[in-house]
């Protein structure tokens, strides 16, 4: 509940996204409505945003895969998008019979218009007025997570986790005075904690820091949910829907917060590696196997490319292992032309990423890093960074020792900082 809005504002919009754990039954969906209740009963207003009920959105998927291979990505949409509508459904039945006027949208019914790229469509407007309407006639307005339509009309849904992003594009539309994230955790963690025992909760955590832990796994928020929020300038806050709790404040305003120089340990375990060997070392060559990746829509991270010899080099990337296939069928066809020796991949790899703005102004991480890393003997095979953050892909079998080893060496869970207030332990 958001005790701490009402006892600093009269009068707030409030837009407040429920994960699918939070309406994972019947009972959640009833405990959410009174939470919603609640908030209205302090003077706001309250657009709501809810995913599709826990594990519903997998077995759609498993259903399509049932079927068909590689399902087409318009159907697909048009299958994973009715998850959402149940839990619209229900939340304002809930809503209803406990007297509390609302009303439920689909995502074309409020007109959340996305591009084309079916399964990872990007939101690029929404039109707010029925919105409004609803709210100045005093309903509550739950909108459908994770869905838009292009602009022929289909359906398109946004990636995986998409509902945060559909709720803090709404509150920037909507200009809402904050964007509640409501999940089975009670805020942003120093690293998962189904992971690392002794996690810590912070208090604050800077909008540069939770996108570059959420675009490197950090699954607690998708990352253009942090992206929109960032370039339009809007509070978020994640909480528990099961505990009380200020949760994590999401921010840009960094002044009054003390960096720690890493912040927080983020991995991903859905990554695969593709080298292309021995490709020409002219110019253009990087341009013509990417250009391909990127015209399917498939994202490509740690670029690394070596240092040429006899005229060759190798270029060695990672993409998501949903788009292993795809990526890697691509690159078969092109690379005759562009006479490469061969290509090899692996499926069963795993990035580990440190994340803090402190380390713009501290020389020495990556090395620590990298010992701490070769003392468990974990074998690093690419590295990137960025100024706030070291990425490394290692074999998927050693993760998990990773992640816990640099949380103990950076002193994650022990160190006493402002930002830091629980532990999970
Ligand atoms: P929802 O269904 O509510 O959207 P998600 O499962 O997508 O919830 O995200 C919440 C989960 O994110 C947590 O249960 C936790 O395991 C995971 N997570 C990963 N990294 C972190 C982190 N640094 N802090 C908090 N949670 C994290
Ligand atoms: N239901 C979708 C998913 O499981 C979207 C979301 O929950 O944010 O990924
Ligand atoms: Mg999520």
């Amino acid at each position: 509940m958001s005790t701490f809005w009402a006892s600093t504002r009269n009068m707030a919009l409030i837009v407040q996204k429920y994960g699918g754990t939070s309406v994972g039954s019947i009972d959640h969906i009833r405990a959410v409505a009174e939470k919603i209740i609640q908030t209205r009963e302090q003077g706001h207003e309250v657009v709501v945003v809810v995913s599709a009920m826990a594990g519903e959105t997998d077995r759609l998927v498993q259903l399509a895969h049932a079927l068909s291979r590689m399902p087409n990505p318009r159907e697909f949409d048009v299958l994973l998008s009715t998850g959402e509508q149940v839990t619209i459904a229900l939340l304002s039945l809930a809503l209803l019979d406990r007297g509390c006027p609302a009303r439920s949208y689909t995502g074309a019914q409020v007109h959340i218009r996305t591009d084309s790229a079916h399964n990872k469509a990007r939101i690029l407007g929404i039109v707010d007025s029925k919105i409004r309407m609803d709210l100045s006639m005093g309903k509550v307005v739950v909108v459908a997570g994770f869905q838009g339509t292009d602009e022929m009309g289909n359906i398109t849904t946004l990636g995986r986790g998409g509902s945060d992003t559909t709720a803090v594009a709404l509150a920037a539309a909507l200009k809402a005075d904050e964007c509640q994230i409501y999940t089975d955790i009670d805020g942003v963690y120093t690293a998962d904690p189904k992971v690392v025992a002794d996690a810590c909760r912070m208090s604050q955590v800077t909008i540069e820091e939770m996108l570059e832990m959420a675009s490197n796994g950090a699954k607690v928020m998708q990352s253009r949910a942090v992206e929109f929020a960032g370039k339009y300038n809007v509070p978020v806050r994640v909480l528990s829907t099961f505990e009380e709790g200020a949760g994590t404040l999401i921010t840009v305003d960094e002044q009054n917060m003390q960096h720690p120089v890493v912040s927080g340990v983020a991995f991903n375990r859905d990554e695969a590696k593709l080298v292309i060997q021995g490709v020409p070392d002219s110019p253009g060559v990087a341009a013509s196997v990417l250009k391909p990746l990127s015209e399917a829509h498939i994202e490509v991270d740690m670029i690394v490319q070596t240092v040429a010899k006899e005229g060759t080099t190798d270029l060695a990337f990672n993409v998501h292992k949903r788009d292993f296939k795809l990526a890697f069928s691509i690159l078969e066809n092109i690379s005759e032309d562009l006479g490469a020796q061969c290509i090899i991949k692996d499926e069963h790899v795993a990035k580990l990423s440190l994340v803090g703005v402190g380390m713009r102004s501290h020389a020495g991480i990556a090395s620590q890093m990298f010992q701490t890393l070769g003392r468990e003997g974990i074998n690093i095979q690419l590295i990137s960074t960025s100024e706030i953050k070291i990425s490394v892909i290692i074999d998927e079998k050693c993760l998990e020792l990773g992640v816990r080893a640099l949380h103990d060496a950076f002193q994650l869970g022990t160190v006493e900082q402002e930002t830091v207030e629980s532990c999970s332990s």
